[in-house]
Parts: structure tokens; C-alpha cells; sequence
């Protein structure tokens, strides 16, 4: 019988133990590896310093140095010849460049029990542009109409089903606006698509959303709440508004549907720690993707919210809950 489920028996030593249960939870630190090519990255830096300050212990991991060995019932990473061992958390920030090996490292601490802020399998979903899209487009969120083709001779016919003049031709693992371009005449969007298709570069065709005037809007989500929000304007007669081609950003406020559609992005594609980017649209918000390692240094200066202080926060919360 539980000790609450009956009034008359229970243990008055419930009282002085649970407090000191849960304060010596929150007292003890732990110990956190960041997964990221790059100590010196903002970014990292940011969740460093937010995870020392939290009185933990942060090991930033190179993750393509990192050594994997699996057996039964034993997932080991090494890491320049020592066992990462007794690790409370993880915190993925993996680039485009290495998201197989990536996902990789991250599976083996998941094996392992331990918590990772961005799961192997959501951050293959949503690296992926196509991947993703078909993730958000079958659980009904909307997004510009967008298509795929291994024959060249179906482009002219998806063209005209996605839309008109002009298009956006993406690479499917584009990060920064790099290999996003505009297309402003169908020979023009045939001929990069079949450059791509040449290169065996893989590509996806999307409808271009020219309402949005060069403006989306970036959402940072963490544990399924809007942390923060920016909207960012292309420069200079780009119309890619990534912030690493120029773009400028402000803070923005989101109407309720764009809060709820950026936290139901996140749910879908089961990711922790998000930034989900989403377009104006007349036929209202379109969401474009979800990045699962979003970088932190515009967001935070942007908005002066210490996105990494919340990382450590819902770290810390997700670990209790496990304990
Ligand atoms: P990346 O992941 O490389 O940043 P995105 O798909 O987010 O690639 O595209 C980069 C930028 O280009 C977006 O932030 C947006 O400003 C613009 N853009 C992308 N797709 C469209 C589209 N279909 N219509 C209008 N603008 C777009």
C-alpha cells in the first residue's frame, strides 16, 4: 500500500527525506558532454559557459574523433583513447558535414541510457530536407509545395504542379542559404536542377513564396516551448534571409497559430532543442524546416534571451526526471 494512499500511515520521515532528496538532486552536478567540431564556435561556447555556470562539468567532444565500440549490452565512446563513462547528457550541435557520423555517436550514447538533447533519429529527419518535409506534410502542417525527382524528364510537369515562375531549387542538406537558389525562368530552374542532378548532388523543387519579401521568421523551441523568436530580412537584393548571407534580424512576436505550429513542428519530428523556420504566407504560415542544431549567436544577441541557460535548464530537468 503506498504510504499516501492512506492517511493514517504516513511516515512523518517523508518530509525531512523527500526535500533533502530532491536538494541533493539539484545539487549534484553532472556530467555533460557537447558534441561539436568546434570548441570555439559561439554556440558552444555559449553552452559551455552556461553549463559551467550551472555548476556543471562540460567536456566539449570532438564527435569525428570520437571512437565508438559495440558489443552486447555495451556501447562505448572513446575519445582520443579514453572511455567517456558516467556521462549524465549530452548536447548534439552537429553540422551538415557530419550528420552520418554524428548520428552515429549519438545512437551509442543512447544505447547507453544516457539523455541526449537531439535524438539520432530526429536529427536524420530533419537534416534532410525532404525527410523532413514529408515528416511535417503527413501530419498536416503546411509548407511550400515542394518535389523530388530521380528523371529528369519529369521536372517541366513538377514545375507546373508545384507552382509558377519562379522556383527554388535546394540542396537536400543546404545549411546557411548555401545551395538555396531562385530560380526566375523555367530553362533557368531546368538547367540547375540538371547541374545538380550532374554534380549527384540531390535536390528537391519547391514553390517560391514571394509574399514572404524576403522575410522568414526563426523559433527556437526547447522542450516543446518557445524560447525565442526572431524575424530576418534578406540584404541586398537576396532572397534568402540566412543571417551568414546577410540577412538582418529583429525580434518578432508570433501570433498564437505560429506558436503553435512551431511547437507541433518540434513534437513531430521529436526534437528537444529546435529552430524552426517559417515563412509569412497568404495562405498563412508555411514552415520551411526544422533545424536540429540551431546556432545560438543571433538568436541570443537578437533577442538578449540566454537560450543556452535554457538548454542546461531543461538538461538538468530531463535528467532528474530520469533519476
Ligand atoms: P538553409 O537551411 O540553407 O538556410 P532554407 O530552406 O532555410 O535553407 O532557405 C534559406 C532562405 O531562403 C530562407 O531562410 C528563406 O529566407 C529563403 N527561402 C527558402 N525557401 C523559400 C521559398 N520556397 N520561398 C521564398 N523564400 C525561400
Amino acid at each position: 500500500m503506498s504510504l499516501e494512499a492512506d492517511g493514517n500511515n504516513i511516515d512523518k520521515n517523508i518530509y525531512v527525506i523527500r526535500p533533502i532528496q530532491y536538494l541533493a538532486l539539484y545539487l549534484v552536478d553532472m556530467k555533460i558532454v557537447i558534441l561539436s567540431r568546434n570548441a570555439a564556435l559561439y554556440s558552444t561556447q555559449s553552452i559551455v559557459r552556461a553549463a559551467r555556470r550551472r555548476g556543471h562539468d562540460v567536456k566539449v567532444v570532438d564527435h569525428m574523433y570520437a571512437d565508438i565500440h559495440v558489443e552486447r549490452n555495451n556501447l562505448v565512446v572513446e575519445y582520443f583513447g579514453q572511455r567517456l563513462d558516467d556521462v549524465d547528457a549530452v548536447i548534439p550541435r552537429i553540422g551538415a558535414s557530419a550528420t552520418e557520423y554524428g548520428a552515429a555517436v549519438i545512437r551509442q550514447f543512447e544505447g547507453s541510457g544516457v539523455f541526449t538533447t537531439l535524438k539520432s533519429s530526429s536529427l536524420l529527419n530533419s537534416r534532410d530536407k525532404m525527410r523532413c518535409l514529408q515528416i511535417l506534410a503527413s501530419n498536416g502542417i503546411h509548407i511550400p509545395r515542394s518535389a523530388m525527382t530521380n528523371n529528369l524528364s519529369s521536372v517541366d510537369r513538377l514545375l507546373d504542379i508545384i507552382g509558377s515562375v519562379p522556383w527554388v531549387i535546394k540542396l537536400l542538406v543546404s545549411t546557411q542559404g548555401l545551395g538555396v537558389v531562385k530560380a526566375e525562368t523555367r530553362p533557368t530552374a531546368k538547367s540547375i536542377f540538371e547541374s545538380f542532378y550532374r554534380l549527384k548532388q540531390k535536390a528537391l523543387l519547391q514553390e517560391y513564396i514571394g509574399e514572404a519579401g524576403g522575410e522568414d521568421i526563426r523559433v527556437l523551441v526547447i522542450g516543446g516551448q518557445i524560447a525565442a523568436s526572431m524575424s530576418r530580412k534578406s540584404a541586398g537584393g537576396d532572397f534568402r534571409s540566412n543571417l551568414h548571407r546577410g540577412g538582418r534580424s529583429t525580434p518578432v512576436r508570433l501570433t498564437s497559430k505560429e506558436e503553435a505550429i512551431a511547437r507541433r513542428v518540434t513534437r513531430v519530428l521529436d526534437l528537444d532543442v529546435a529552430g524552426v523556420d517559417i515563412l509569412r504566407s497568404k495562405r498563412g504560415p508555411l514552415v520551411l524546416e526544422a533545424n536540429a542544431s540551431p546556432g545560438l549567436e543571433g538568436i541570443e544577441t537578437t533577442t538578449g534571451i540566454d537560450i543556452s541557460n535554457k538548454i542546461l535548464q531543461l538538461v538538468e530537468r530531463k535528467v532528474r526526471q530520469r533519476k
